[in-house]
């Protein structure tokens, strides 16, 4: 999920900027991270406050005639069959959902008007009376505005949108493996990319060369125990919960500049000079980026998976080295770090991996996507000791441990942010095994060291914190820390057994922290119960 650009321990920037010695930009950037440092990284720093949701209710009224009440069907079975069958129910085999997207993007105006088609299947144990989306654009105010919602071709009886919920009312309950065709027409106002904490959700937004999606896409709510789950918005962390689906999205630009190249996962061909056509299977989501700036390179990580870097162009830093290009050092990190997750935990499933320089402070991960701010590739100081070799890492693992292996954000951030983390350590391990310690102490140790006054467990949910530094301390890094420790407790060979047994179960589907733990047989359970008792509840 998102990586925390505070990072402030003291004298950390200096060493920094010796190790460095760059040019005025460089400084300059250090000197607004040390604002930064100065008002988030401390305990006392207050969260922006986040604009209430209002709420959009429509219903689409359409009175019968007096004259025609009475003769108004009372439905019957037969109704019933008829609509099942209509519907395909008796033909068609389940299948995950589908999204079948063309949006139409104003690249100056930074707007977007999009028309999704979303084929839902009921596989829950009951008949359906609504659908839920998840909607995370419209956590922001005035970005996302809702045109019109339908089902199969129809105008939905009634629609109501508060925050990121859209609850879409059907027109007749949707049997057990049925499938329901929802349309959804919209339009985005992006948001430009804000300074402070709200920079971190730069991925959805523009700055002056850059135009990022993610989470732009509607997703059907994830649904649990017979019922349909969104959580409150909060600045700490993420809070969505996705199932996997398939997209195939098509995006127009008119008048297209000549420049403009278009990041995005899955396969890609061009439908029309000013069209790109993607196909993704097997997603949690959609996201893109796009820009007149962007340079690509690709490389093959070593189980053949390409491996594409779109960097801005300021990516050419003078190091003690000479002058190096820091997307070159990303793109190698990513094509080793997405190699050896991929040996080690589970195979990676998509086409490609989109590795694009965001221009925001901070890291995010999609489906085959993720972002690392551009911060760091100006930072490069031209070793693998660096943010950029370190959020790179981080950024590969959500493709385990998000995007495959999905779980709740909100409720449950440590079963991936904990497992993204000390998965950063092993790339370190594994390639610059010099590095082992520095990584330690660097990246651990310096803010939760053995004398570390814990103030939440490492499960807390993200709705105990009310700043970024504690939640990242608690989580994060105090999650690795118990994972070496499970690993000293366990051993090596059966501590990778058990996270590779993990990655393959859960691959496809969201998995709760009681998944994880089952994977530990009832001895191994015994031989680490202390441990997970004192990261878990201090005790
Ligand atoms: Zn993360």
């Amino acid at each position: 999920m998102r990586e925390e650009i505070v990072h402030c321990p003291s004298g950390r920037w200096q060493s920094i900027m010796i190790g460095m010695s760059k040019t005025w930009s460089i400084l300059s950037f250090a000197a607004s991270l040390l604002v930064a440092c100065s008002t988030m990284g401390t305990q006392s720093a207050t969260l922006p406050v986040l604009p209430t949701a209002t709420t959009v209710r429509v219903v689409q009224a359409t009175p019968l005639p007096t004259a025609a009440r009475q003769f108004q069907p009372i439905p019957t079975t037969q109704t019933a069959v008829t609509t099942l069958q209509g519907q395909g129910c008796a033909r068609e085999p389940v299948q995950r959902t589908q999204h079948l997207v063309d949006a139409t993007v104003n690249y100056p105006r930074r707007t977007a008007q999009v028309s999704q088609t979303v084929r839902y299947f009921n596989t829950d144990s009951a008949p359906l009376d609504d659908i839920v989306f998840a909607v995370e654009a419209n956590r922001f105010p005035q970005v996302f505005t809702l045109d019109e919602a339908s089902i199969d071709g129809a105008p939905a009886p009634a629609y109501e949108l508060t925050g990121r919920r859209l609850t879409v009312t059907l027109s007749d309950p949707l049997p057990l493996g049925c499938a329901v065709t929802l349309g959804l027409r919209f339009h985005l106002t992006l948001p430009a990319v804000g300074d402070g904490i709200i920079g971190h959700s730069g991925y959805f937004g523009f700055t002056a060369r850059q135009i990022n999606l993610g989470h732009w896409l509607p997703t059907i709510a994830y649904r649990a125990d017979g019922g349909w789950i969104t959580h409150d918005v909060t600045v700490i962390g993420e809070q969505i919960v996705s199932e996997i689906a398939d997209w195939d999205v098509t995006v127009r630009v008119p008048d297209t500049p000549l420049a403009l190249k278009i990041a995005a996962p899955g396969t890609m061909n061009r439908p029309a000079a000013n069209a790109w056509r993607f196909v993704l299977t097997g997603a949690r989501d959609f996201a893109l980026s796009m820009s007149t700036h962007f340079e690509m390179r690709s490389v093959e990580a070593t189980n053949g998976t390409p491996v594409e870097v779109f960097t801005l162009d300021n990516t050419r830093v003078q190091t003690d080295q000479g002058l190096l290009d820091a997307a070159d050092h990303a793109a190698d990190v990513a094509a080793r770090s997405l190699a050896m997750y991929s040996d080690v935990f589970s195979p990676y499933p998509h086409e490609r991996l989109v590795v694009v320089e965001g221009d925001f402070p901070d890291g995010m991960e999609f489906s085959g996507l993720i972002f690392v701010g551009a911060g760091w590739f100006e930072q490069w100081p031209g070793t693998p000791q660096s943010y950029l070799t370190i959020i790179t890492a981080h950024e590969v693992a959500h493709q385990w441990w998000y995007a495959n292996i999905g779980s709740d954000q909100a409720l449950a951030p440590w079963l991936d942010e904990a497992l993204a983390t000390y998965s950063e350590y092993i790339f370190y391990e594994e390639y610059y095994p010099e590095l082992r310690d520095w990584w330690w102490q660097f990246r651990i140790y310096s803010f939760v060291p053995d004398t570390f006054v814990v103030t939440h467990p490492v499960d807390a949910d993200v709705y105990q914190f009310d700043n970024l530094r504690a939640y990242i301390n608690a989580v994060y890094l105090r999650g690795a820390r118990m994972l070496r420790d499970l690993r000293e407790l366990l051993g090596t060979e059966a501590f990778f057994d058990w996270l590779a047994a993990y990655a393959q179960a859960g691959t496809g589907r969201i998995v709760t922290p009681d998944d994880f733990w089952s994977f530990l047989s009832a001895e191994q359970l015994t031989q680490i119960a202390a441990t997970r008792a004192y990261y878990f509840d201090g005790s």
